[in-house]
């Protein structure tokens, strides 16, 4: 298994682990070259980089922008080796963070419409960056409350289209999103594909308009896909000419398919992202197979 890992969460976003303890995580069970992606904010990478540095970790600065593709689909691109000081990616993630606080506070009103009170308050009690609410934050507050089941539940009867705490909200475009990450010296990667519901042909579309919006590469290898997602997007990431990349997009334990820092590998043919990044010299190293770490993945919760 290849020891790369380039998307994974902290409680800077959505994650359970703090950045220092997914980097460990990931550190331990073999990683060698890890990116932290937290949505739509870089402020946890400092202290995840210094902790990889210390654990001789690889280290690439990662973000996961939230776009508004074609009025009303949500895509996730990651951008990766970014610079996150530049102004252009760091004030572009400041709008999409303002605009989520009001969010959250419409979906906790549509929450209290449908019977269920405190909804705003008990997400953010649950989001340790109070610019980051997300629906992960809900969806937790509506399990450990007892209201649903599991995760799973919640966002099929509370929080997508349709739903009482969905609220239709417009992120960044997808060209702004791919605009910062190129200005700040990083490569744009198209996250988990697969769970876009959009119909074949508008996603044969999508890939062909991230690739002529100057898009570098898609997530083939995510715990978000099935095995014929793989397969699929492989061969789309070789017709485009689109390099391909690999992900945990670890949000916690028990939360995620995949543990983070070790993977299943690429299929075969693909040009791989982090050559964009690594200077050759590393590659070899990057690329050796480690063996399938002893501290293995607990029963997984549904992906996502
Ligand atoms: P938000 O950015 O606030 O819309 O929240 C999106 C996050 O919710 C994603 O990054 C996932 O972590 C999580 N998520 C989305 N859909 C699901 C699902 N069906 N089941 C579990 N988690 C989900
Ligand atoms: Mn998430
Ligand atoms: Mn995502
Ligand atoms: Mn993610």
């Amino acid at each position: 298994m290849p020891a790369i890992d380039l998307h994974a969460h902290s409680t800077i976003s959505d994650g359970l682990l703090s950045p220092e303890a997914v980097v460990t995580l990931a550190a331990q069970r073999g990683g060698r070259v890890f990116a932290l992606t937290d949505h739509d904010d870089v402020s946890g990478l400092a202290a995840a980089r210094a902790c990889a540095e210390k654990l001789g970790l690889r280290f690439v600065s990662g973000v996961e922008i939230s776009v508004t593709y074609s009025d009303r689909v949500t895509l996730h691109v990651v951008g990766l080796a970014v610079d996150e000081q530049h102004p252009l990616l760091a004030q572009g993630l400041a709008q999409i963070r303002h605009g989520r606080l009001e969010r959250a506070k419409l979906m906790g009103e549509g929450l209290a419409k449908a019977g269920i009170p405190g909804a705003f308050a008990g997400a953010q009690a649950r989001a340790q960056n109070p610019e980051i609410i997300s629906r992960t934050h809900f969806a937790r507050f509506l399990v450990e409350t007892g209201v649903v089941k599991d995760v799973k539940s919640v966002f099929k009867r509370y929080l997508v289209r349709g739903k009482p705490g969905y609220v239709k909200h417009t992120w960044a475009s997808l060209s702004d999103a791919i605009a910062w990450i190129h200005a700040a010296g990083g490569v744009a990667v198209l996250a988990h594909p697969g769970r876009y519901d959009i119909g074949r042909s508008a996603m044969l579309d999508l890939l062909k308009n991230f690739k002529a919006l100057g898009g570098d590469g898609i997530e083939v290898v995510t715990a978000n896909h099935h095995p014929e997602q793989v397969q699929f997007f492989a061969q789309q990431a070789a017709l485009l000419e689109l390099k391909a990349s690999l992900g945990s997009d670890y949000h916690g334990p028990g939360e995620t398919y995949f543990e983070p820092g070790v993977l299943p590998e690429l299929p075969a043919h693909l040009q791989p992202i982090w050559r964009d990044f690594l200077p050759e010299q590393d590659w070899a190293w990057a690329e050796a197979p480690v063996p399938v770490p002893r501290i293995e993945a607990m029963p997984a919760a549904e992906s996502h």
